[in-house]
């Protein structure tokens, strides 16, 4: 008898677990993800298929007492996963649990889980909020055994075995829940660290911008992106830099690297289109602008780093300059010619007394003079 329950104890949770398992691996590694239509009906026939099989896996216990996890795997579906997944999966078990055989039992915990599928994802929606995985784990199970001991009632009339019943299914269940939990965190506590290996891998530790390394996939990325259509390239490079550093020593010197970077964001750029590429160099790209918005965008960055006053570590304010060379692409998207041409008219810049954006565009190559 004894080995009997241990047997099918151990045979729902392995099955949980796998289904967990599979939950984890199905949802994309990325921060803030969203699931495409096949990854929810996916998770929403694998939820459902297991309540189901998770019904011939009821533990017996003396006194006709029968338990099983089936609501384990729905739980588990409407913490990690979400409402939009949990509500056709409920009622999908809830029609599954009808082709099991029609009785009375079967109507009852019908109409429960339809119930459920409503009360649930309100309830998940108050307490996620409040309380951990584990707390609100065990809420949910509390709240189906409960609903379940009700069906019981009508179908036994009989509180003793209600009670019995429904004492030994939180019980098992809530364990069952709560290592799949446990379980579930660890593998989410990896995709983190994972997650935030990428992140410290794409970033330069200094500014936070993305690093040369990202760039140059960022390139790809472009060259591939058929909704760009044209692009333009921004360097930028502090003016006499070195004497900054050597006057306020080199503190100083990344006190304003990082305020130069955070000035970098203007108008409607985003973190992925600005990168540190070298000591004091940076680079902004560009997409889908017109000409004279490029310009304003690069002629407006200028002037903000020009007109900022820039702290340093004893309060003292200081004023600096950048040169920008800009290249511009309206036919071909080649980012490293791009990247050559906005280099040279950065060159340019400098050459022709600092503070000053040189444009050239990458199919005249003619070098036009700007301010
Ligand atoms: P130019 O106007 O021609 O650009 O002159 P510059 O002095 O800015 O150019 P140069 O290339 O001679 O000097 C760049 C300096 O940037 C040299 C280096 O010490 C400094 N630098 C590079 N990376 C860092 C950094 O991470 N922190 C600090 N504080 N300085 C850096
Ligand atoms: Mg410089
Ligand atoms: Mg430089």
């Amino acid at each position: 008898m004894l080995s009997r329950i241990l047997l099918s104890a151990v045979a729902n949770v392995a099955i949980l677990t796998l289904v967990s398992y599979i939950f984890i691996k199905i949802i994309p590694k990325k921060r803030t993800y969203a699931l495409t239509g096949w990854q929810k009906i996916l998770l929403i026939f694998i939820a459902s298929i297991t309540s189901f099989i998770l019904m011939s896996f009821s533990v017996d216990l003396p006194q006709q007492v029968k338990i099983d996890m089936r609501y384990n795997a729905m739980i588990l579906l409407l913490y990690y996963i979400g409402p939009a997944t949990f509500i056709p999966a409920a009622l999908i078990t809830a029609f599954l649990r009808l082709s099991w055989g029609i009785s009375d039992a079967a109507v009852y915990t019908f109409i429960l889980y339809i119930i459920l599928s409503v009360l649930m994802p309100l309830l998940n929606k108050w307490i996620s909020k409040r309380f951990n995985s584990y707390t609100v784990g065990l809420t949910l199970n509390f709240c189906y055994v409960l609903g379940h001991g009700v069906v019981l009632y009508f179908v036994y009339h009989d509180w003793n075995y209600v009670i019995a019943t429904s004492f030994f299914n939180f019980l098992f269940s809530s364990c069952c829940l709560l290592l799949n939990i446990m379980f579930i965190e660890d593998m989410r506590i990896n995709v983190r660290l994972y997650l935030d290996e990428i992140e410290r891998a794409k970033s330069d530790y200094l500014t936070g911008l993305y690093n040369k390394r990202e760039f140059s996939y960022y390139w790809t990325e472009i060259e591939n992106d058929s909704t760009i259509t044209h692009t333009a390239l921004l360097m930028l490079d502090i003016d006499h830099f070195k004497c900054i550093n050597d006057q306020y020593g080199h503190l100083n010197g990344d006190i304003i690297l990082r305020q130069v970077a955070s000035l970098l964001h203007v108008e409607d750029i985003e973190h992925e289109q600005i990168y540190r590429v070298g000591g004091e160099e940076f680079c902004i790209v560009l997409k889908n602008k017109s000409f004279s918005q490029q310009m304003a965008i690069a002629e407006k960055i200028r002037q903000t780093v020009e007109n900022n006053p820039f702290k340093l570590e004893n309060h003292q304010t200081i004023h600096l300059t950048v040169s920008v060379g800009m290249a511009t692409s309206y036919k071909v998207k080649d980012m490293k010619n791009l990247y050559r041409l906005a280099d040279r008219a950065l060159y340019q810049a400098k050459e022709r007394g600092r503070n000053q954006l040189v444009v050239l565009d990458l199919a005249e190559r003619e070098l036009k003079r700007i301010l």
